[in-house]
């Protein structure tokens, strides 16, 4: 099913908690509402789910007008942070209810839990009650029960946020595994990049309410809208260098140093930040740059280095045979890719 958010504005008294969102979802994918604490995720995904009307705007599933519909008739399955499971009911009592509410006959009911339970590999603790159950095996069945009902969305809302780090990697894996076996619509909610970076279709990111990119993981990556995308996407994060622009050139710290970059169409002395991803720096002692290493350091397969460039410590993975010293003066060049120029102020991207 395809979803259509139209002009969505979420007013709590003052507070905007979501502001003129604009976004369709196409049918069968796996998107992310992802971006700081704040930002309005799970108000968006409360109205999708109908536990919140819209203030303004409208809400379309494939062609239903849905903005004020009530949740029962929209045919979602949500899934929390919390599993939320009876812990009175054993693992294939909880997967049945949804379809006890629905009056669906006991066999048949039987018959779907089993499926869903194969599906999200809990087939074979169907008696056990959730307290004898890990997280992520709790979290496994409160996604069956969120499918058993073939809902034609189903909402995520961090649902991985209260499993340990290892685990978190499985049950991301596992959530896309499902997804993709079910084809159902997913819109999944996450402040964490990586975890959004590795499932999604398309991510979603905002700020204050306010959609700041929707596009393919990679593309966010590669071609952020503006400095707040940038730097909230990557590990570790984007280097960020203070600069003013004169005659097309920009020149980093107070003392204005050549970075060899170049923009066009900016006027002088525009305040600035280069930004540039570690994988973008390149080792080059031909290059008019210089920096100053402060330190090497080995992060598992790369080496990591810390150089001063434009009065600020920045990092780059540096591929060299000879092993840099601390205060040692190297050449720096940029790579093409990875490489931007945002104004300070706004965060516009002119690079
Ligand atoms: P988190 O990752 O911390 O859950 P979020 O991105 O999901 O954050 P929301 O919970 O959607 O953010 O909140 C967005 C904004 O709306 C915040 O400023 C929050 O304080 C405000 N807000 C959310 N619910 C209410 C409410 N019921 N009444 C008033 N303000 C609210």
């Amino acid at each position: 099913m395809k979803i259509r958010l139209e002009h969505i504005v979420k007013r709590f008294d003052d507070n905007t908690a979501v502001n003129d969102f604009t976004a369709e979802i196409e049918s069968g994918e796996l998107v992310t509402l992802l971006g700081p604490s704040g930002c309005g995720k799970s108000t968006m995904l409360n109205m999708l789910s109908g536990i919140l009307y819209p203030t303004e705007g409208k809400i379309y599933f494939d062609d239903d007008d849905v903005t004020f519909m009530s949740s029962e008739k929209r045919g979602i399955g949500l899934v929390f942070q919390n599993y939320a499971l009876y812990p009175h009911m054993t693992v294939l009592e909880n997967i049945c209810f949804p379809l006890e509410i629905k009056k669906v006959p006991k066999k048949e009911r039987i018959e779907r839990a089993q499926k869903m339970a194969e599906l999200v590999h809990v087939d074979g603790m169907m008696n056990r009650k959730p307290g004898q159950l890990s997280g992520g095996q709790q979290q496994r069945v409160a996604i069956a029960r969120a499918l058993v009902k073939e809902p034609r969305l189903l909402l995520l809302d961090e649902p991985l946020s209260n499993l340990d780090a290892r685990l978190r990697i499985e049950m991301r894996e596992e959530i896309r595994r499902i997804q993709l076996e079910t084809g159902v619509t997913t819109i999944f909610v996450t402040h964490d990049q990586e975890e959004a970076m590795s499932i999604s279709d398309h991510i979603i990111l905002m700020k204050l309410g306010v959609l700041q990119q929707y596009d393919k993981p990679q593309y966010l990556y590669d071609q952020p809208a503006n400095c707040f995308v940038a730097d909230f996407l990557g590990n570790p994060p984007i280097n960020k260098v203070e600069g003013v622009v004169k005659g097309g050139k920009v020149l980093l710290g107070v003392e204005e140093v050549d970075s060899q970059v170049r923009v066009e169409n900016v006027p002088d002395n525009t305040k600035v930040y280069l930004s540039f991803r570690a994988e973008s720096v390149v080792l080059d002692n031909s290059s008019p740059l210089k920096a100053k290493v402060v330190l090497t350091s080995v992060m598992g397969k790369e080496i990591i280095t810390s150089f001063i460039l434009g009065g600020k410590e920045v990092r780059g993975y540096m591929n060299s045979d000879v092993e840099l010293k601390r205060d040692e003066e190297i050449g720096i060049s940029f790579k093409k890719s990875g490489v931007f120029v945002f104004d300070f102020e706004s965060g516009e991207r002119y690079l």
